[in-house]
């Protein structure tokens, strides 16, 4: 019933407003005459207010009955029951259902994974990801022609899935019968244990090994999980050999990924590996504009400028601000401004400044055990010097976005091993040492609190 109050509405409300309020609201499931909707965030709970006419309206008009509408927002644990075909009571025992099995075969389709939106055409280059842009396009126009495997790594938010997509989509438009796979290593691994315990690992097999291209994401999430890494090894090896595309990504570079076998290790070092480094400003203000062109909406170059310069690193949170302010001037009628912007932005920008960086944990942790900062910095090595730096390296490593290099760079210059050393060695502590533990919590409470 909301997808035909959705058609009523749509037909009432101007484009803007449908996009960003109704469109992305999704029928729950209903009780009595209550219709239950559910909605990405709770600032859609604004929709009542401002539509609850128009809603009415379209309730009435329907004629089912429905009187009222709730909007509950996607953490509330709505999720419908499903409904039996036909209302039948769930089949007995001794009834044969395996429908649920063969269907998980048959949905099999790689490249339906890929997002419409993650074209080259949408992606904005700059100094941090010019590289690793004409690394995808090299393999995007020739692939298996040029680097295999292609490895892209980079933090959190910068495009790597982006990249990966647009390269599965370029080369399904320039070859059609190219069968892409675009794949999480998560993914890989459920669909593994699945076939496991299915006893289908002959098709699981098949099907990843007969595949033109495999874009495999997020690669860190197989570390620990030998199996999988056995499977994606052979599953590498084959198509390989059948010089097929393989791009893979990761949040980090091949060298550390510490918890994954060497040989995998060394595949991933075949081809070519590209990182993405944060966006500078003028990236991010770009990013901004194409995005809200996109939208169709008018971003003045301050409003970008604004929120460029107030939001990190991370290209997601940019998206997020902006889509927060089209949604806020949309909901209100108001203008994109400056002023606006300032005050619509305003929690999240604050978030972000109380983010901790090294230079507070140095400080913190200098303190906690009576030393001065620069003996945490400095070379150093005495024992008493050594135990709190290697703290203070896995806080860093935990609470800042800070890569392993980077981090070493800030304590004296030490090489990414051996912060990755020290990391290891005070989670393995923590573990069994409760007074370590007991710190690290304090430390960290203190730095974010
Ligand atoms: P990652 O996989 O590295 O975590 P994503 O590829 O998911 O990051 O990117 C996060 C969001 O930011 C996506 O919506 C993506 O379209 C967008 N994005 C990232 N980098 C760019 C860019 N250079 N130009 C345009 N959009 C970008
Ligand atoms: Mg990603």
């Amino acid at each position: 019933p909301w997808l035909q109050v959705l058609d009523a509405l749509e037909k009432k409300v101007n484009r803007l407003s449908y996009d960003t309020w109704l469109k992305p609201t999704r029928f729950s499931h209903s009780q009595g005459n209550k219709i239950f909707v559910r909605v990405p965030t709770p600032e859609f709970r604004h929709i009542g207010e401002k539509y609850g006419d128009l809603i009415q309206e379209a309730l009435d008009s329907l004629g089912l009955g429905f009187e009222d509408v709730e909007f509950v927002t996607d953490q509330a644990p709505a999720e419908a029951p499903m409904r039996h075909d036909g209302g039948f009571p769930p089949q007995s025992a001794a009834a044969p259902a395996p429908a649920r099995v063969q269907q998980a075969r048959f949905d099999w389709d790689g490249a339906a994974q890929l997002n419409p939106k993650y074209i080259f055409d949408n992606f904005v280059t700059g100094p941090g990801n010019q590289f690793a842009h004409a690394a995808s396009r090299a393999v995007a126009d020739r692939p298996s022609k040029t680097y295999n495997p292609l490895f892209l790594y980079g933090g959190v938010g910068m495009g790597k899935t982006h990249l990966m997509q647009a390269i599965g989509h370029t080369i399904k438009r320039n070859n059609p019968e190219h069968s892409i796979c675009y794949v999480s290593s998560e993914k890989f691994t459920n669909d593994m244990i699945n076939s496991v315990r299915y006893d289908k690992m002959t098709s699981f097999r098949e099907r990843y090994r007969t595949v033109d291209v495999l874009l495999i994401d997020d690669i860190q999430f197989i570390a620990r999980k030998e199996r999988t890494q056995e499977e994606f090894f052979h599953t590498f090896n084959a198509l390989h050999e059948q010089q097929k595309q393989l791009v893979i990504a990761s949040d980090r570079p091949p060298k550390e990924l510490a918890e994954i076998e060497d040989r995998l290790r060394s595949r991933f070092e075949w081809g070519l590996i590209a990182d993405i480094q944060p966006p500078d400003l003028e990236t991010k203000v770009a990013i901004l504009q194409k995005k809200a062109e996109s939208e169709r909406t008018q971003l003045p170059t301050d409003v970008a400028l604004f929120i460029a310069s107030n939001i990190r690193s991370n290209v997601r949170e940019l998206e997020g601000a902006l889509i927060r302010l089209v949604a806020y001037s949309s909901l209100t009628g108001g203008e994109l401004n400056l002023m606006t912007a300032q005050q619509v932005l305003k929690n999240i920008i604050d978030q972000q400044t109380r983010k901790v960086t090294i230079e507070s944990i140095q400080k913190a942790c200098a303190e906690q055990f009576g030393l001065r900062i620069a003996e945490i910095k400095a070379k150093n090595n005495s024992r008493a010097i050594v135990y709190p730096r290697q703290i203070a390296m896995y806080l860093a490593k935990h609470l800042t976005e800070a890569s392993l290099p980077e981090i070493g760079r800030q304590f004296g210059g030490k090489h990414h091993t051996t912060v990755l050393h020290s990391v290891d060695k005070i989670d393995e502590a923590r573990k069994s040492d409760k007074d370590l533990n007991r710190l690290l919590n304090k430390l960290t409470e203190s730095l974010s609190g």
